[in-house]
């Protein structure tokens, strides 16, 4: 046994520093990001945003919502669309805004090549970008399976995770993922740390993991744990080059999920992907999502998305105002984060 005797942090031990700035106005803040992918050799531009592949906000919805308010950014869809509405979104609508997503089983991979073999005449074979989701990132088991699918899909941009230290980062990498999602027991609707014991602090994940894909020419994508936008910004000054988020984005008009009516209010289950309630939904379609259990809550409907875009945005733009960055880019360089107590973070969550 062994105890690391470092100190940790998530978002709500920190707050960000403001600094001198010239900046007059948040409009003059571009929030637009421009990468060339280590292994596709592909180029994103857009506000490297991107709604988790979770049912009730990895949806068909989510992504036309998205294309339609011109927000740039994407969505990776839940795993449980069946082949034919795949293969018709893509086809009408291509796949330029969102994540085609797999878990590792042989059937994710035999539907991966069925999808494929009816999209062949495609640039890349009709997947821009992949997300490959596994219940622990840090089999080996996990990194064979990816550089299988890299080997299937050489020119697609490859997403995988999770892992939260920089040694499986840099594994990963090596294997073929263009992104390494990190986050193990952050997320809004997850257990893993109460039923496993297992987790690392977000924003230290994001710190330690983004130098180890950077050293590599890799990046990384910050999954779970966000709350509020200023956690996006924290995300972003930690070093992440994509921020995936869940509950930020549930309970809205895009979730395709059934609305109860109760005393005039509106309402609708959000829940994790491996809680019992997304098991019976999809009938022993997944045995297991993370390295445990979520759980499911009821969530008062929010409306349209687009209300909650802007208010993400908005939030991210003023945070790079408070430190002077004319760009999303500028952000981590200008970044100083102060430690702050519990008890000053709970009045500030408060407020
Ligand atoms: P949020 O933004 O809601 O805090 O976190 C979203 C992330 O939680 C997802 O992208 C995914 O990585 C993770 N997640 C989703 N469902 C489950 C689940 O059932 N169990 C666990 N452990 N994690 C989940």
């Amino acid at each position: 046994m062994r105890i690391e005797q470092d100190v940790k942090l998530d978002f709500k031990d920190v707050l960000i520093r403001p600094k001198r700035s010239t900046l007059a106005s948040r409009r003059d803040v571009e929030l637009d990001r421009q990468y060339k992918f280590k292994w596709s050799g592909r180029l994103f531009g857009g506000v490297p945003v991107v709604a988790a592949n979770m049912d009730g906000v990895g949806t068909f919805a989510m992504a036309r919502a998205f294309r339609e308010l011109g927000c740039g950014m994407t969505v990776a869809l839940h795993k449980h669309y069946p082949l034919d509405d795949l293969v018709a979104f893509f086809d009408a609508e291509g796949g330029a805004n969102v994540w085609y997503s797999i878990g590792i089983t042989d059937g994710d991979v035999e539907k991966l090549r069925a999808f494929l073999d009816s999209r062949p005449q495609q640039e890349g074979r009709g997947i821009d970008k992949l997300c490959i989701d596994v219940a622990n990132g840090y089999s080996e088991q996990f990194v064979d399976f990816v550089k299988r699918i890299r080997d299937i899909v050489p020119e697609t941009t490859i997403m995988a995770g999770n892992v939260v230290t920089g040694e499986m980062v840099e594994e990963l990498i090596l294997s073929g993922v263009d992104v390494v999602k990190v986050g193990i027991g952050p997320g809004s609707v997850c257990t893993t740390r109460k039923m496993t014991g297992v987790g690392y602090p977000q924003l230290s994940a994001i710190i330690e993991c983004a130098d180890a894909a950077h050293g590599l020419s890799g990046l990384v994508c910050s999954d779970g744990g966000c709350t509020v936008p200023g956690d996006l910004a924290k995300a972003f000054g930690a070093g992440a080059d994509f921020v995936m988020l869940g509950g930020m984005l549930a309970g809205h008009d895009q979730s395709e999920q059934a609305v109860v009516e109760e005393n005039g209010e509106r309402f609708l289950q959000f829940y994790g992907m491996s809680s019992s309630m997304a098991m019976e939904k999809h009938a022993g379609g997944v045995a297991e999502y993370r390295a445990s259990e979520g759980k499911s809550v009821r969530v008062q409907c929010r409306g349209d998305v687009r209300g909650t875009v802007q208010d993400i945005l908005g939030g991210l733009r003023s945070a790079c105002t408070y430190v002077g960055a004319l760009r999303l880019k500028e952000l981590s360089k200008r970044t100083t984060f102060i430690r702050v107590s519990q008890q000053l973070n709970t009045v500030f969550g408060d407020e």
